[in-house]
């Protein structure tokens, strides 16, 4: 494992995104479902990106997933631009949408496609906590 330090910013909240990071202080990591397609949503808006529907549902995810793709990060920018080298990765969660976030607590054997991991919050200063992945125990 490679030694990081990977910032927590603290997010920035809109009206469609309140009840998502509300739920990350409890340590769930919450979904949207469309009303009208059933499609699941990733990440927190007011209209489904299939249908253009308007009427979604808060559920409650597993955290749980595969990674799908990832990368080696050596430089970030801005709040990550210090933070060494870093995982980036695309997680697919069970429930089917895809998710850019970080994997933590990895040793090179867990960078693998098809790994299962499940979501480590990382708190921030207000209060709220990043979702990220770190490989399933
Ligand atoms: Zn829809």
């Amino acid at each position: 494992m490679t030694e990081t330090t990977l910032p927590n910013p603290v997010p920035p909240i809109t009206p469609d995104t309140t009840e998502f990071w509300e739920a990350t202080k409890r340590g769930e990591l919450l979904l949207q479902r469309c009303t009208s397609c059933q499609s699941v949503i990733w990440y927190p808006r007011m209209m489904c990106p299939e249908c253009s529907g308007t009427s979604l549902e808060w559920f409650t995810g597993s955290g749980k997933g595969e990674i799908y793709s990832w990368t080696k990060t050596r430089k970030g920018l801005g709040d990550y631009a210090k933070a060494g080298p870093f995982i980036l990765a695309y997680v697919q969660l069970e429930e089917g949408p895809k998710v850019m976030t970080n994997i933590v607590d990895w040793t090179d054997e867990d960078l693998v496609i098809g790994k299962p991991v499940e979501v480590a919050f990382t708190p921030t200063e207000d209060g709220t906590a990043l979702p990220r992945f770190r490989p399933a125990k």
